[in-house]
């Protein structure tokens, strides 16, 4: 394959661009041009296949390259079939464990990868290394080139499944935190709403430790209670699969919910349940699970809510839900769209 100056030139500027739109974060000079030569070049569609082949044959354009402008490394684009788990094809698609629980984390709204796989489902990734992400990063990217392996991160990721194909792409916001968002620089996560009826107040709120008026005894409140009247019907906050449904001490009748990780919501002292809802049941945001009551250890007709968040208690009125207004916006949107254009062009 040749190369020429010109092309070389061209194709560090896009670089650049690339730099720009997986990190907007403010850089120092150094930083910021140890991430251009070693950003991943963009490939137009007309040059994909070649900048695809050359990855392949295992050069690093950037060490063999001569002249003055660095020759970006190539990415490479890999497609493995899905066949047992999302991770087992990301693990052999060579991405790291906490890329591919973030990855898992990012498609959990869209495809349920415990129980969707169909035979002939697919992920590719246009992997390209991982730009420098610190100072500590690019210390080490310019000190221990030749003797670290590269680790090679998704710009792009889709998935296959059926017909429909689903597609992610690689943001990083300012603090250089990665992100998958959507072609359209919106999370794939369906959002959460944050009350799961209409309550009349918040009769007791979230609390390490207070006084149980129930046991008289100090202790934690996990959640938040809605009061309402008895039979005000209770709706999931969020999509989910039911993972308790029943009675248990205290709560007295509860319905637990799997969200999308790391999110778990319980509702308790219900007077009833929705009909026909039992454990494994899929509920979508908004569905009615169950209806205000007194049942277990309560002194009036309310709704206990909690939130848990890697199976921690966090408060419901509070804690930082995904969904609605996540995303970007405005320049970093259509940077952003430009890009995974581009590389939606690859996969
Ligand atoms: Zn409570």
């Amino acid at each position: 394959m040749s190369r020429d100056a010109d092309a070389d030139a061209s194709r560090a500027a896009r670089s650049a661009e690339a730099s720009n739109l997986a990190s907007s974060a403010p850089e120092n000079a150094a930083v910021a041009s140890s991430r251009a030569s070693s950003a991943p070049a963009i490939a137009t569609a007309a040059d994909a296949a070649s900048s695809v082949a050359s990855a392949d044959s295992g050069a690093n354009a950037a060490s063999g390259a001569s002249g003055a402008a660095p020759a970006p490394p190539s990415m490479t684009v890999r497609t493995v079939p899905l066949q047992t788990s999302f991770d087992d094809a990301l693990k052999r698609l060579g991405v790291d464990a906490r890329t591919a629980s973030l990855l898992e984390r990012s498609y959990a709204g869209v495809i349920d990868f415990r129980r969707d796989l169909r035979q002939g489902d697919t992920v590719s990734v246009v992997l390209a290394p991982r730009a420098p992400s610190g100072p500590g990063d690019a210390r080490a990217g310019t000190t221990a080139d030749a003797a670290k392996p590269v680790v090679r991160e998704p710009l792009a990721v889709r998935v296959q499944h059926g017909a429909a194909s689903h597609d992610l792409f690689l943001h990083r916001n300012l603090q250089g935190e990665p992100f998958y968002y959507t072609k359209r620089g919106t999370t794939a996560t369906p959002s959460f709403a944050r009350y799961p009826l209409a309550y009349t107040r918040v009769s007791s709120g979230f609390a390490l430790r207070r006084l149980d008026p129930v046991t008289r005894r100090w202790q934690s409140h996990d959640g938040v209670d809605l009061a309402a009247p008895a039979g005000t019907p209770v709706h999931a906050t969020a999509r989910g699969t039911v993972a308790f449904i029943g009675r248990e001490t205290g709560y007295g009748r509860i319905v637990v919910l799997d969200n999308m990780p790391p999110y778990q919501t319980a509702f308790a002292h219900l007077s009833r349940f929705a009909k026909g809802l039992h454990i494994g049941s899929h509920v979508h945001r908004g569905q009615v699970i169950g209806y205000v009551g007194s049942s277990g250890w309560a002194t009036g007709p309310h709704l206990h809510f909690e939130v848990r968040v890697n199976d921690v208690p966090r408060d419901p009125l509070t804690v930082a839900l995904p969904g609605d207004g996540s995303g970007l916006h405005g320049d970093e949107r259509k940077r952003f769209a430009a890009q995974a254009r581009r590389l939606s062009a690859l996969l």
